[in-house]
């Protein structure tokens, strides 16, 4: 096996990717039982991390995990695996799985629950191309697991459903793929929310979805730029019949669509409103108050 070069805090070690190694008894492995988060490091800083660490606290307060590590610990971990890996540009994600429980016991309380971090290379969900011309997307048939059932406020590895979406839309030659709710509305894709613009005014699903912090960005960035932004219903003919449709993720920022299932959006250019919020998101990586340094070796 080869790894990404990159470093994993794992049992209060820091080690190079192909070390960190966990059990195959994990409740994390053997029952999707972890929550996670992700945050990017970009020109040698942190984007919004403050908001990444709350979520995934938030995740594990919900799933009954603990950790014997506070929010500034775990902030200082993940500078030192990005400081010690030396990328500028980088892709991190904290971990806590359940845990394996030391007789095999069938009672989650029994686990122990295993916090881990790492930093690899900055990957993106869109190429240059496709960042350039916009994504071609497959609204495909498979629905999103319903908030009932895994509440998607927790970031969780349910994603066989998004998986299989992405390998059908590959089949029909899309580069990636968007699923819908149980009513048939637009939910979210493989490690993506999405936008629609119309008459200059922004709506992104409501319900059903990650509350994603490049989501939760382009609200603070419509606010600033005046337009109007909504959490609603977002039908598959509103989103076909749009102005503009982006996708958002940290692995990637903001992302223009401009062909969903074969037909294009407008006029298949990526559009004036999705251009200004991508710029001003990327901009935003040097303002001090959305951004931190991190401390690399000399
Ligand atoms: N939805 C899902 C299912 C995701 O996994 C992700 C990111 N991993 C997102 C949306 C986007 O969230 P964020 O902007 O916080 O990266």
């Amino acid at each position: 096996h080869s790894y990404p070069a990159g470093v994993a805090f794992l049992d209060g070690q820091y080690l190079p990717m192909s070390e960190a190694k966990i059990s195959v008894l994990d409740w994390g492995f053997l029952h999707s039982d972890a929550t996670y988060d992700t945050v990017h490091v970009w020109n040698g800083r942190f984007f919004r991390l403050d908001l990444h660490i709350e979520r995934f606290f938030g995740g594990m307060e919900r799933l009954r995990m603990s950790i014997p590590f506070t929010r500034e610990q775990v902030t200082e971990i993940l500078h030192n695996c990005v400081a010690l890996s030396g990328h500028r540009a980088s892709y991190v994600e904290m971990l806590t799985t359940r845990g394996a429980s030391p007789t095999f016991s069938r009672d989650p309380r029994d686990a122990i629950n295993r916090f881990m971090a790492f930093a690899v290379p900055f990957g993106s969900v869109a190429n240059a191309e496709q960042r350039e011309r916009g994504l071609h997307v497959a609204i495909s048939n498979r629905i999103r697991i319903p908030p009932a059932s895994v509440d998607p406020e927790i970031k969780n590895y349910h994603w066989l459903d998004l998986v299989r979406g992405l390998y059908d839309a590959y089949d029909s030659k899309a580069e990636t793929a968007l699923l819908l709710d149980f009513n048939g509305n637009v939910a979210e894709g493989p490690g993506f929310n999405v936008f629609a613009v119309k008459e200059g005014k922004l709506s992104t699903p409501a319900i059903g979805v990650l509350a994603g912090i490049t989501r939760r960005t382009v609200f603070d960035l419509s606010g600033e730029l005046g337009l109007d932004c909504n959490a609603v219903d977002v039908s598959v003919t509103a989103l076909k019949s749009a102005d503009e449709v982006f996708i958002t993720s940290t692995a990637g920022g903001i992302m223009p669509v401009t062909k969903i299932d074969g037909g294009l959006i407008a006029d298949g250019k990526v559009g004036p409103i999705t251009r200004k919020l991508e710029k001003l998101y990327w901009d935003k990586h040097e303002d001090p108050a959305w951004s931190k340094p991190v401390s690399y070796p000399s």
